[in-house]
């Protein structure tokens, strides 16, 4: 029957006995399609009334208000925090529905890494020290949004769990016939404990440092998602107190020739 799908194991029974283990997980593959689903709709239902509100709470000017002023910061502050959550459960719902890149095009590493240092300064307000290294001369070949999102995700991380005056380095260098895009931080670490499950999605090592910081609790798995679609693999080392690196491994295939000018404003 075409529509039922198989789980199969070989398991080793004795010296010459394997046991061939068959599961029928359809229905399980159905309720994790239902769950995709319903995650998507409720998101993109979300959307509308959020832009609503968002847009009011602009309109509403704490200078006639001096009373309301901490009020609507707050409420600012909360519903764009939210605008955030629904936009990247979207995208993640969006990377679980596919295996395959919506469009493959060069991806300008010179400009992307300017770009990422202004956003981390940004993000930052100028307080940490954020150094670039783009030695690689090379660009990668992929989804320029996707991987956009992706590097970002790590170097917003980086900015949010490193103390101000803690330092960030965003390098982007050849490895082997690869390439690997780096992003090192001297912040809080993460215990080695974390480590296996970082990626999943909500997974939170201090829930609270973690809420305060801003974050949706899904960045890691966007991160992992979009790598995979690009073929790539994505390491974690990390000491408490010292700093993580979180580094991006791209293969051969990925990489192309740098041969344009760049624009790096
Ligand atoms: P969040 O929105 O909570 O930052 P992520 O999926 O991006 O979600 O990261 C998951 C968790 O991993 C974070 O809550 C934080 O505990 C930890 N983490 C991620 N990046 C770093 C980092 N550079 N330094 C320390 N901890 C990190």
């Amino acid at each position: 029957n075409p529509a039922i799908n198989l789980s199969l194991r070989l398991i080793p029974y004795s010296e010459n006995l394997w046991l061939l283990v068959a599961r029928d997980v359809s229905r399980l593959l159905h309720l994790e399609q239902m769950r995709r689903d319903f995650v998507a709709n409720v998101s993109h239902e979300l959307r509308t009334p959020l832009t609503v509100v968002h847009g009011y709470l602009d309109m509403l000017d704490p200078a006639e208000h001096p009373d309301w002023a901490p009020m609507l910061a707050e409420m600012q502050r909360q519903s764009q925090r939210m605008t955030q959550l629904v936009e990247d459960l979207l995208m993640l719902s969006r990377l679980e529905s596919t295996d395959t890149l919506p469009a493959e095009e060069t991806v300008a590493m010179s400009s992307m890494l300017s770009t990422l240092r202004r956003e981390a300064l940004a993000l930052g307000q100028n307080r940490h020290e954020v150094s670039v290294e783009d030695s690689a001369g090379v660009d990668l070949w992929g989804s320029n949004k996707e991987l956009h999102s992706a590097f970002s995700n790590l170097v917003g991380n980086a900015v949010r769990y490193t103390p101000a005056g803690g330092t960030i380095r965003i390098a982007f260098r050849r490895e082997g016939a690869g390439a690997v895009l780096e992003v090192v931080d001297s912040g809080y670490g993460i215990p080695a404990a974390h480590l296996p499950r970082i990626t999943e999605r909500f997974y939170r090592v201090s829930t609270s440092r973690s809420r305060e910081s801003g974050g949706t609790g899904l960045g890691l798995s966007i991160v992992k998602h979009v790598l995979n679609l690009h073929q790539a693999r994505l390491d974690i080392a990390s000491e408490v107190g010292r700093g993580s690196t979180f580094s991006c491994h791209f293969s051969a295939e990925r990489l192309r020739r740098r041969d344009h000018i760049e624009q790096t404003a």
